[in-house]
């Protein structure tokens, strides 16, 4: 990935993404207006830091980003499989669906996701013209999202998987990510043999790698081309939230993902 920094915010690129189709960021915690535990740009509302801060800070991040924040799409993550297609940006006085997979063929929108540990997964379909954003803790990756979403872009639009980039963004990494029994249960019940994998035992206790779990979620399903950040948010502090390592209390970072306008879909 590379480094792009805006007015004091940085945010992190996939070298992968086609950059005349697509814009993209995801965006350090650096450059926001948030103090304390959410310090500094915590696009959170639900973690109990002040909602002027917050509001604020969506500001500076689609500012930085280049679009206006009118063009947001987001949804209130729950660990599901729930896959969203955008036709519009959300009203602002419509509350958020649950869900945890946004997708769009439309230009005029920005997809935004808001994460501390769990993983961004980035789709774009240059043939189809579609993008998405996939939210994967360890219980959606037990529930195989990431092959939920590849499915419902499918059908949707069309996708085929072996046309499909994929980035696999920062999250908390095989060695940080210290899980119980009831993980591995959720992970046998929908899982075959090949969980066992991405799991491994340390000084008597249980990590999961989840980025490599929904790397090879993707690949079963033929999707080729995947590019990973191996940047573990719990051990760099200085730029990423951390739900684990900071205990709760902290904030979320933001993802925002726009087809680039001007290239329309022939289809329309
Ligand atoms: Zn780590």
């Amino acid at each position: 990935m590379k480094a792009i920094e805006v007015n004091g915010t940085r945010a992190y690129q996939f070298e992968s993404f086609d950059a005349q189709a697509v814009d993209h960021a995801i965006f350090t915690r650096l450059g926001g207006v948030s103090t304390g535990i959410w310090s500094s740009l915590n696009l959170a509302g639900t973690v109990g830091d002040d909602k002027d801060a917050v509001a604020r800070n969506h500001d500076i991040m689609f500012e930085a980003f280049g679009k206006k924040l009118s063009t947001r799409f987001d949804v209130w993550q729950v660990h599901g499989t729930q896959v969203h297609f955008a036709e519009e940006p959300r009203p602002p006085e419509q509350k958020h669906k649950p869900g945890d997979a946004i997708f769009t063929n439309k230009t005029g929108i920005s997809l935004t996701m808001r994460f501390a540990d769990c993983i961004p997964l980035l789709f774009h379909d240059p043939v189809q013209k579609v993008i998405g954003i996939v939210h994967a803790g360890w219980l959606g990756t037990a529930l195989q999202i990431s092959k939920v979403a590849v499915e419902a872009i499918g059908n949707r639009y069309g996708s085929k998987p072996e046309d499909l980039v994929v980035g696999i963004g920062p999250a908390i990494c095989g060695d940080c990510y210290e899980v119980g029994e009831d993980v591995v249960r959720r992970f046998e019940k929908y899982w075959k043999k090949d969980y066992q994998a991405f799991f491994k035992q340390k000084n008597g206790s249980l990590y999961l790698d989840i980025s490599a779990a929904n790397a090879f979620i993707l690949r079963q399903i033929g999707v080729r081309q995947i590019e990973q950040s191996h940047m573990c948010t719990a051990e760099n502090l200085d730029e990423w939230y951390s739900y684990r390592k900071e205990k709760g209390l902290t904030g979320r970072f933001g993802v925002v993902f726009a087809l680039k306008d001007g290239i329309k879909n022939e289809s329309k």
